[in-house]
């Protein structure tokens, strides 16, 4: 134990100790060796289930309540290494889970520096460098969308967050009245249009927004899950016949169930045609214009009025940081239509003071990991890493089409594939799937997810992981078959997984 230097004056002992640098060195050199250790025995696939089985009741008997009032003499490492072993690992390559990805390890670092030094950023002088930063990473986000040097946005928690002020923005935009001061009473009521694969939090939206759940208008959408763009006159049509007044398109890109691309041109079109906003949720797939393999998935985001792009997603970024982007910067003051002159000084639309565009008021220095991780790696990292993710989800969709024994639901426009087991003679094969998903799961050797489709219970995987593999992906097909065979998964941790 290094020696506790004194305690700073006007500290009492134990808050001294606390913020003992000395101490603080020593732990970090501890704690990262750990992460270290920890990175490489997931990355090779060895000593470690992906998603160690726990009841929650088991997980919350783990953590006891008692905490005491004097230093405990835990010892943090040690602590540490036990939320290591208890979580989802989402650094071994045969984590096919939601879409979280494993992260940079740099990215990880640069969050460590973010949570020390604290700088809350609604204000610019509450964090110089994170909102020069921020400026940066989004007008390299702007660009590789195609907006023009109009642009502009903010950093926000989550993609959920990001659609809610993408969609104020909107509703101030194109309600015809002033719902900010007015309130929803002010004039018709309003309404979205949007398929119903878009992410829930959008339906979200539209009730916290006031709209209603009525607010939401269902577009078709096609036999690959794509909003059907022949289907948005009738559906204005069905909200216009309920007394609403449309204001915005919310197009996927891709959906989160399916990972489909909605056709954005097409939409764009439509949208110009009738005045309504164009709202593109890529949360998970506008990082496809990153690369040049992919950029056609995404081709006319450049007209969308917004757009959400979640960085925890498809740009190997901890959680969370997603970039809200406007195609017309200007429009990004009208989220938060609102004024506290006591936090913010500047002229109306001074880009410094980042709080006047966000929820948030206090907000994570978020782009400190982007900008360190652009800087460090370069832009062509991230591209690969997304161009890769996609080929690989092909090549496995073409190895379950080649597999008798199972289903593709639908041709990948990403790195989603849903698919199942189907062998024949099995009669309920929604049971038969639920059934081998927990075992595998519960065997360790891999995490994939289920949902629910056209009706039936269908595997979904999200091949996010860089260090996933095309074996990695054959043996997933493997386990699901040993467990539909009520054989033993094989063990996750293969040496042959190269
Ligand atoms: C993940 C996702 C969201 C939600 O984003 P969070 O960052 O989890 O809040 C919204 N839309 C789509 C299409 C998504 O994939």
């Amino acid at each position: 134990m290094p020696r506790r230097s004194d305690a700073p004056l006007g500290l009492t002992a134990s808050l001294g100790a606390a913020f003992d640098p000395e101490a603080f060195r020593g732990e970090g050199r501890r704690l990262v060796d750990l992460l270290a250790d920890y990175l490489a025995r997931a990355q090779a696939r060895e000593g470690l289930p992906v998603l160690p089985a726990a009841e929650p009741a088991e997980a919350l008997a783990c953590w006891p309540a008692a905490f005491e009032p004097e230093p405990s003499g835990v010892s943090p490492e040690a602590l540490f290494a036990r939320v290591v072993d208890g979580s989802n690992h989402l650094h071994h390559p045969r984590y096919v889970g939601h879409q979280v990805t494993a992260p940079l390890p740099l990215a990880a670092l640069a969050d460590l520096v973010a949570a020390l030094l604290n700088n809350g950023m609604a204000v610019y002088e509450m964090g110089p460098v994170a909102t020069a930063m921020e400026r940066r990473v989004l007008r390299f986000l702007a660009d590789a969308l195609g907006f023009g040097a109009d642009a502009d946005g903010v950093l926000t928690h989550g993609g959920s967050v990001g659609n809610l002020t993408a969609l104020l923005a909107a509703r101030q935009a194109k309600a015809g009245f002033d719902v900010w001061r007015g309130g929803t009473g002010a004039g018709p009521p309003l309404a979205i249009l949007s398929s119903a694969q878009t992410h829930y939090c959008v339906r979200r939206a539209a009730a916290i927004l006031g709209l209603g759940e009525a607010g939401l208008v269902d577009v078709a959408v096609d036999e690959r899950f794509r909003m059907r763009p022949d289907d948005l006159p009738a559906a204005m049509a069905r909200a216009w016949a309920a007394g609403r007044r449309v204001i915005a398109v919310v197009a996927s890109a891709g959906s989160t169930a399916t990972g489909a691309f909605d056709p954005l041109p097409e939409i764009a079109d439509f949208c110009a045609s009738r005045g309504l906003w164009l709202h593109v949720d890529g949360a998970h797939g506008a990082a496809a214009a990153l690369s040049p393999r992919t950029a056609a998935k995404v081709a006319g985001i450049e007209r969308a009025d917004s757009v959400v792009l979640d960085a925890h997603k498809m740009m190997l970024m901890p959680a969370l940081v997603t970039a809200v982007l406007y195609r017309d910067g200007h429009r990004s003051w009208d989220a938060f239509a609102q004024e506290a002159s006591y936090l913010f000084h500047g002229p109306d639309d001074s880009w410094t003071d980042v709080g006047t565009r966000t929820l948030e008021c206090t907000k994570k220095m978020l782009s400190l990991k982007l900008y360190a991780s652009l800087s460090v790696y370069g832009t062509r990292l991230f591209g690969d890493y997304v161009a890769e993710s996609f080929a690989r989800a092909r090549r496995f969709a073409q190895r379950v089409r080649e597999s008798p024994d199972f289903e593709l639901l639908v041709e990948p426009e990403c790195n989603i594939v849903c698919f199942r087991l189907a062998p024949p003679g099995v009669q309920d094969l929604d049971a038969l799937q639920a059934r081998v998903r927990e075992r595998v799961l519960a065997s360790g050797a891999f995490y994939l997810v289920q949902t629910r489709l056209q009706g039936a219970l269908w595997l979904r995987i999200t091949i996010i992981n860089a260090a996933t593999t095309d074996d990695d992906l054959s043996a997933l097909l493997d386990a699901l078959r040993a467990a539909s065979r009520d054989e033993p998964a094989p063990s996750g941790e293969t040496a042959s997984a190269r």
